[in-house]
């Protein structure tokens, strides 16, 4: 099909839930994408922190082969190794005693949610249902996630919401202690907060939540769908504050494309789900499991972290420099490989603009450039996206 074809059909027969750009996908490879014209673009968006380990990564290309020609699905009711392999993964180099498996962000917040409700069902007493979350957060498009998601933006038009959830703003302990009740089961926060608009909270901020928590006997859920995977440097963001949360969700970069998602919990928490209390078709099966299994070995094994974390400085460094000669830019902040650049005008004009000279970023909130491009980009990378950032903020 022609582009004029595929973008023509696709708008008469998808629903118009995305704004989308007028470009269409074809091939990938490292931090670099082409479209259907054969047009190279530099992606720092990758799938929105999904492709961590870059486009067709040859790791994870091979073990999806391999297991696709021996078994591609069987139902959650039987054993299969690529699943068991990859909750070994996850546990060893978690906090977690146990995951349950799903195929997205907000099934895994969804799953929280519900082991949340039932441990404190269970625990605490049936009084005890309320998660306090933060303003500003992201945790999915589910209704609970809806519900749990601290922006006005994406519950308009679907109201009545989940009962049970009260707000506090981010990065601010005494709002949440003082918002704690005698309803209250646990805390669901993202360590740093993605749709938000790459907020970056205190350094000790996540520990007095988890001090806090401790205190009034409540669960901590970190939501680390986009932190995870190495994304700031670490295998998860929560290891950078010295605390371990009681639940922590995964999706996004977990299978660096294939669709997964995972809710990981200590034993005493895991215990409140018994047989028959959730479930998911698709959950964990052999195919995402040996995808997900492949990038846990690669980031752990091949420098993949340290990268993040090498040329996540470089690139920050060189956003200030950008910020120095850009009156547009406010603020440039950013963890590993997780940044963003506040401006003072709208972001969608620049990132159109950087579009069409072959650079894919994003926008977040308005005014809040995006950057999460693949963990393994080099300096020359960086130094071709900030020099198409230079040339389209010269003109603004
Ligand atoms: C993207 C995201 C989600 C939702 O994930 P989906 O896979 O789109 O459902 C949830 N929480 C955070 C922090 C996210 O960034």
């Amino acid at each position: 099909m022609k582009e004029k074809e595929i973008m023509a059909l696709a708008n008469e027969n998808i629903m118009n839930t995305y704004r989308r750009f007028p470009v269409v996908l074809t091939r990938g490879n490292g931090a670099k994408v082409w479209d259907i014209n054969g047009r190279e673009y530099l992606d720092f968006v990758a799938g929105i922190a999904v492709c961590n380990l870059g486009h067709s990564h040859p790791q994870v290309i091979a073990a999806v082969k391999e297991q696709l020609e021996k078994l591609t699905h069987v139902s959650n009711l039987y054993y299969t190794e690529p699943q068991t392999q990859l909750a070994k993964l996850l546990t060893d180099n978690s906090f977690a005693d146990k995951v349950f498996f799903c195929n997205s962000g907000a099934e895994a917040n969804e799953a929280a949610i519900k082991l949340s409700r039932k441990y404190a069902h269970e625990n605490m007493g049936p009084d005890k249902f309320e998660l306090i979350t933060m303003k500003d957060s992201f945790h999915g498009r589910t209704m609970a996630t809806i519900t749990a998601t601290g922006q006005e933006k994406f519950q308009f038009g679907f109201t009545p919401l989940l009962d049970g959830f009260t707000y506090v703003p981010y990065n601010n302990l005494e709002a949440l202690e003082s918002a704690i009740s005698h309803r209250t089961c646990g805390v669901m926060l993202e360590p740093i907060q993605g749709e938000g608009g790459v907020k970056i909270p205190d350094e000790n901020y996540l520990a007095g939540v988890r001090e806090i928590c401790n205190r009034y006997g409540i669960l901590m859920i970190v939501d680390e769908v986009q932190t995870g995977i190495g994304r700031t440097g670490k295998l998860f963001a929560y290891e950078y504050s010295g605390i371990e949360p009681d639940i922590m969700t995964l999706a996004k970069a977990l299978a660096n494309g294939f669709p997964i998602g995972a809710m990981l919990a200590t034993d005493k928490v895991a215990k409140a789900f018994i047989p028959g209390n959730h479930a998911s078709t698709f959950g964990g099966n052999p195919l995402a499991g040996v995808a997900a299994g492949a990038v846990i070995k690669t980031v752990l094994r091949e420098g993949i972290l340290d990268n993040c974390l090498k040329i996540g400085d470089y690139f920050l460094s060189q956003l200030k420099k950008l910020q120095q000669k850009h009156a547009i830019i406010e603020e440039v902040r950013g963890k590993g490989l997780m940044l963003a650049a506040k401006l003072n005008i709208e972001a969608a004009d620049i990132v159109n603009e950087c579009l069409q000279k072959g650079l894919l970023i994003n926008s977040t909130g308005g005014n809040i450039l995006r950057f999460v491009p693949p963990l393994i980009i080099t300096a020359d990378d960086v130094d071709r996206a900030i020099k198409v950032l230079d040339e389209v903020m010269e003109v603004k």
